[in-house]
């Protein structure tokens, strides 16, 4: 079972009793048929019905078992709630079913859900102390607390209270039902028995089914017409099972396990044995026990509707009318609540009770629509450490998949990999070869460029040399110049293809608006017009600003060889009167 909320509908099952001899001597027909192999049950000639399991009339009480609550009982030991409720006309089989009667004649086969949950129950907690015992881990606590309460005219009467007498003990029931801040409903001023062995608890359970019986036949009424529902609550505290996410632990996590990790489970199982759903003209009841009756069916009518409210799925969001009766409010959190729900319908197969069988299907087959709220009852840091280790798990998973690829069912049923994670590959592979082509093309432009400043400085100081000045600063600093302007002017080129390409995609989108009518239809999909036209006038402004210092550049380059060419005039000026100057040095040096 996994922790967490998952849904599931209440479950139904049908069960049919068998003739009772009375009925046959009377000579009853039997009026169902049930579909051999389906869980399916034909009323007369035509009305069927199908439910999550049917019981045909010779069913044995240790099937009923068996399908109905051997799981529930496990999931309680997991920390699920559960309610089983016995639906149905008086004489339908309930009592019989649920096993409430106690009665002390029967077999062991003949016993009904309640005593068999009850050794189940016990004989679960004995075989997990042992396992743990005999694998050395510290053993679970086990603690057991039941109720068993009546319902009864709209009034809530506690079966384990020691006051036999009805008046006395109404008198003193002020019995309060209660909801917590996450929706269980709870009691107070209720009888709590904790009990510690199979026997102890049976022997409150016959206790209380005797106070039930008592009462009835001192008020002169059948128990029949009150609810009975008997509650165990189980509180566990175990050692953190590692459970299947930890395959993914890592070993930090495995060596930390050494300190164990406590868990505290509760569970809480209602048995309820309603009142009969017999409607109250059938008892032909008058006076006083036409109140009864009308009470009883409030019970019910709430329930039924609470039913039909949670089960029709176009109501959902609507008011779920849980407060109309004792019962419903009490059954709250097991219908539709936080809990694992089987109603089991009890029908008698003759003809006579036709009609009732009808009401019955009918009530029963509305129940199947109602999905519970399942969840785990932990307490707050085991559900903590839960859910951290779900996400672990989760992001490993997610890991993986980036890692290695989501993989997915083709439409042959064949194993694949998510095309993404090729697609990506690919275009990763690309990428890199493109980025190793720009850096060889930028490394080839930059060597072309040297080489032409070189080639165009070289030009410029042949000039130079022909013009009779051959200096080798005045060379350098034309080289840096012609450097600089080449560097310009290869910058201006990219901005100017940069300005073509955006004129390019701009005539593109605008013929594309015109195509697909208007501006605004393709905006969602293209940078808009004016940041197009803004990125536009920003070149033309980069392109202007660039022109200019390429234009300064070069007058500055005119001025200097201008004053160049002066110079060297200037410099052919000073030497046409120097070789007198060297003349009267040469004489003086010949005098010295
Ligand atoms: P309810 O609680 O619905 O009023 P009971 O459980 O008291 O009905 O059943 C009425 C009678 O039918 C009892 O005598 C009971 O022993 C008998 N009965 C009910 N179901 C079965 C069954 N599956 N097999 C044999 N007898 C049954
Ligand atoms: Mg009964």
């Amino acid at each position: 079972m996994s922790s967490g909320a998952d849904e599931s509908s209440v479950r139904v099952a049908l069960r049919i009793r068998p003739q009772l001899a009375k009925e046959k001597i009377e000579g009853c027909h039997i009026c169902t048929y049930v579909m051999p192999g389906e869980p399916q049950v034909i009323l007369g000639k035509d009305k069927a019905f199908t439910f999550d399991h049917v019981f045909d009339m010779n069913t044995q009480q240790g099937t009923i078992y068996t399908h109905c609550t051997e799981k529930l009982i496990e999931g309680c030991f997991e920390g699920y709630n559960a309610t089983i409720f016995a639906y149905g006309q008086t004489g339908s089989g309930k009592t019989y079913t649920m096993g409430t009667g106690f009665d002390v004649n029967i077999g062991d086969d003949e016993h009904g859900i309640i005593p068999r949950a009850v050794h189940h129950l016990f004989r679960g907690i004995e075989e997990r102390r042992q396992a743990a015992t005999e694998q050395s881990r510290p053993v679970p606590e086990f603690k057991i607390n039941t109720q068993f309460l009546e319902l009864y005219n709209e009034e809530v009467l506690d079966l384990f209270d020691t006051t036999r007498d009805l008046e006395a003990r109404r008198q003193r029931s002020n019995i309060k039902i209660h909801e917590d801040a996450n929706g269980g409903i709870y009691t107070v001023g209720v009888t709590t028995r904790t009990v510690t062995s199979a026997a102890e608890m049976m022997q409150c359970l016959k206790l209380g089914a005797l106070s039930r019986t008592t009462a009835s036949t001192q008020m002169n009424v059948q128990s029949s017409r009150s609810h009975a529902i008997f509650t165990i609550h189980l509180c566990q505290v175990r050692v953190c099972s590692p459970d299947n996410n930890d395959n993914l632990t890592d070993n930090r996590l495995a060596n930390d396990s050494e300190i164990n990790e406590f868990e505290t489970l509760t569970a809480k199982f209602h048995f309820v044995d309603l009142a009969g759903s017999e409607r109250l003209k059938r008892t032909g009841a008058t006076g006083d026990r036409a109140k009864e009756g009308i009470s009883i069916n409030c019970g019910l009518l709430a329930l039924g509707n609470v039913i039909s409210a949670l089960g029709d799925r176009s109501k959902r969001s609507s008011h779920v009318p849980y407060r109309d009766s004792k019962l419903t409010r009490l059954l709250q959190d097991s219908l539709g609540g936080n809990s694992q729900t089987i109603m089991i319908a009890c029908i008698s197969p003759s003809d006579r009770d036709f009609m009732e069988t009808l009401n019955t299907l009918k009530y029963a087959n509305r129940a199947r629509n109602i999905k519970n709220k399942v969840m785990v009852n932990q307490d707050r840091a085991s559900q903590q450490i839960s859910a951290l280790r779900t996400e672990i798990a989760r992001l490993q998973m997610e890991l993986m998949e980036y890692k290695t690829g989501k993989r997915v069912l083709g439409e042959d049923g064949m194993e694949g990999i998510n095309d993404l994670v090729h697609e990506n590959s690919m275009l990763q592979t690309e990428n890199n070869n493109l980025r190793v082509r720009v850096k060889a093309m930028q490394e080839t432009i930059d060597a072309q460029r040297t080489r032409l400043t070189q080639l165009l400085s070289e030009q410029a100081s042949q000039v130079l040399a022909k013009a009779g000045d051959g200096n080798e600063e005045i060379g350098n600093m034309i080289q840096n110049y012609i450097k600089e302007i080449e560097e310009l002017r290869a910058k201006l080129l990219e901005s100017e293809a940069v300005n073509e390409n955006l004129r390019k995609s701009l005539s593109r989108a605008s013929a594309r608006s015109s195509l697909y009518g208007g501006p605004g239809s393709f905006s969602a999909l293209m940078p808009p017009e004016k940041e197009a036209s803004d990125v536009i006038e920003m070149a033309k402004k980069n392109l202007e600003k660039l022109k200019k210092m390429e234009k300064k550049k070069k007058k500055r380059l005119r001025r200097f060889e201008e004053n160049q060419h002066h110079e060297a005039e200037l410099s052919s000026v000073v030497k046409e009167e120097l070789p007198d100057n060297d003349q009267e040095r040469s004489n003086e040096e010949a005098e010295g």
